[in-house]
This record gives structure tokens, sequence and C-alpha cells, in this order.
């Protein structure tokens, strides 16, 4: 039936015999595209209003000047519409990753490049913080991918390490070829993240502490982008980390997806 969505298992059934089990699933991924439909929707139509605050907020001229309430008014909206425009870029990120039906064999991706151009946005967002970052790529590893999502998964990635590493630390990124595949990594010799988070790291939202990611501005949506940007290229974000030393953050994209093997 074509209108119908099926999950199939398929298990040893005896010695001679193999059992397939369709189950319906119609109904759950009606609700699941109706859900992403909502999300892409309503964060479009958020947009333009809070562009329209943001202008405004920009040009309005700074009034009684000397009062600090003012002065802290103006400063606070300021920076909770940039958050609320995050926020809904981030949205709008995901639900195209969601969506994304771009064929991930079309295009030659020059990740070495790509990392240095995330590296050099790296340092100017490590102005206070003064970590050592360090890139340590392949400049030969290129791979099949879609350019947008790799990049903004790496970026992700990074720039998660240099916010949720206290002033004054390393970071490596790493981008190298090894049996499986290509490896992208990034380290950090932060404060590490105890063992029961790492699992529900990728949800949307999730959190280890609430009140300080949210100072660093970040919309929560980071590594659930990283997730799905990565599952469109057949791969998936692992963790290791260890509380009190840091944490790595690494994908291997297949050796299937490295350029150089296909002609
Ligand atoms: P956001 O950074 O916007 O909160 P993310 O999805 O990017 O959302 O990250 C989810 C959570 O994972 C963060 O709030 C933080 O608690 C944790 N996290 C991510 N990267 C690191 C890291 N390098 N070191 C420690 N914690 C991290």
């Amino acid at each position: 039936n074509r209108n119908k969505t099926f999950e199939y298992r398929i298990m040893p059934y005896g010695e001679e015999h193999l059992l397939l089990i369709a189950r319906d699933v119609t109904r759950v991924s009606q609700l699941e595209e109706m859900r992403k439909d909502f999300v892409a929707n309503v964060s479009h139509e958020l947009r333009t209003p809070l562009t329209v605050i943001n202008g405004y907020l920009e040009i309005m001229p700074p009034g009684d000047a000397d009062n600090p309430f003012v002065q802290k008014a103006m400063t606070e909206m300021t920076a909770q519409t940039q958050r609320m425009q995050n926020l809904i870029e981030d949205l709008l990120v995901l639900s195209r990753i969601e969506a994304s039906s771009e064929r991930i064999y079309e295009y030659v991706l020059n990740m070495p490049a790509v990392l240095e151009q995330i590296e050099r946005e790296a340092q100017a967002l490590n102005k206070e913080k003064q970590h050592q970052i360090r890139l340590e790529v392949d400049t030969s590893l290129k791979v099949f991918g879609v350019e947008t999502e790799i990049r903004s998964a790496c970026s992700n990635l990074v720039f998660n390490a240099v916010h949720y590493t206290p002033a004054n630390g390393e970071i490596v990124v790493r981008w190298q070829r090894t049996e499986q595949g290509a490896r992208f990594s990034v380290t950090d010799n932060g404060d590490g993240i105890p063992q029961n988070h790492l699992s529900r790291l990728t949800e949307r939202f999730y959190r280890v502490d609430k009140a300080r990611s949210r100072k660093t501005g970040g919309s929560g949506l980071g590594l659930s982008i990283v997730k799905h940007v990565l599952s469109h290229h057949n791969s998936q974000l692992e963790i290791t980390s260890t509380v009190g030393e840091g944490s790595e953050f690494f994908f291997v994209l297949d050796n299937e997806l490295i350029a150089e093997q296909k002609r």
C-alpha cells in the first residue's frame, strides 16, 4: 500500500526460515511530519517581527541617557532579541536539515579549507577566554558531503568547546584519515560532562547546566543539528568525556565518502 509507511524487521525463524515483521507506522510518521512543518512555519513567521524589533532597537535614540534603568533596559532588550534571533535561525537550520534531500555524493567538500575558516571564527570568539586553539589537519583529505551542513556541524562542535571550556584552555581540532574513514574531532581540557548526561546531549534543548548554558547565548539546538547532519551523512556523533579532564566530540565519515577514492 503506497499510502502507508511501514517499519520492517527481519529475524531468524527456526533453521531455514526468516521472519519478516512489518509495523504500520503511518500515523506516527504523519504526526512527525506535521510537527516538523509546524516548527518550520512558526520559526519562519517569528523571523519578520523580530527583525523589525531589532531594527528599531538599533536606531532608537538613547532617550534618557543618564538614566541607568533606561540603559539597562536597552542593553537587556538588545541581548534578548538577539538570543531569540539565534534560536529561530537554529530552528530553521534544524528544520532544513531534517527535511534535507540533498544528495551527498554530488559535492566534493574541501574540509581543510572549511576547518581553517572555522578556526578563524573560533579565534575571533576566543578573545575573552584566551584558549590555545590548534588545528591538526590532513590537508589532502577531502570528502563527499553537503558543505553547509558539515560546516554547521563542525562549527557547532568547535564553538561549544570554546564556550564551555574555562579560560586558558586547550582545544585541538583534528581531521585525519583512519582505517574506518575520515575522522573529525574536537578535544578540550574543560570540565567534562558526567556520563549520565552523554546519551541525552543531542536532544533538542537538552543542557547539562541550564543556567550556565543560557548565559553563553546558545540555542540548545547545536548538538541536535550535529546529530541530524551526521545521520544524513551516514555517520553519528560520539562523545567521550571525563569530569575534571575534558571531552572529545568526534565522528567518522565512512571510507565510501572519501573523495580521492571515488572517480
Ligand atoms: P547549547 O550550547 O546551545 O546549550 P548544544 O546542543 O550545542 O546547546 O549543547 C548541549 C549541551 O552540551 C550544552 O548546554 C553543554 O551543557 C554541553 N556541552 C556541549 N559541548 C560541551 C563541551 N565541549 N564541554 C562541556 N559541555 C559541553
